[in-house]
């Protein structure tokens, strides 16, 4: 596993101490779930191969069901402000009605 270049100045002889990754460089200190803002190398394509951005529009191609709700995110719905995130649930989003949550890119289209 190799440890992330340092959030602030970009060095790339990070260490871990206890559960902390260091930079030798300028001390900063982080925890390594915490790497945020670190989305530029990702890359989400919509269900048409087109690359999406933080703070995106996309609408839902199909019914989506969500786990715990009654109902489904109906084929349509326009989340606004998209997060890029990783995994397989890649779209960190608010949709209207339902609340915060993750979507998969392959299931929406950039508006
Ligand atoms: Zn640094």
């Amino acid at each position: 596993m190799t440890l992330p270049n340092c959030p602030q100045c970009g060095c790339e002889y990070t260490y871990e101490d206890r559960g902390l990754l260091v930079c030798p460089e300028c001390a900063n200190e982080w925890t390594a779930d915490e790497q945020e803002e670190t989305t530029e190398g990702l890359i989400v394509l919509d269900a048409n191969g087109n690359r999406l951005a933080d703070g995106d529009s996309v609408t839902v191609i199909k019914d989506l069901k969500v786990k715990g709700a009654s109902g489904a995110i109906k084929q349509g719905t326009k989340v606004k402000n998209i997060r890029l995130v990783e995994g397989d649930h890649n779209i960190d989003c608010k949709v209207e009605g339902f609340g915060p949550m993750k979507l998969k890119s392959e299931f929406v289209k950039k508006n």
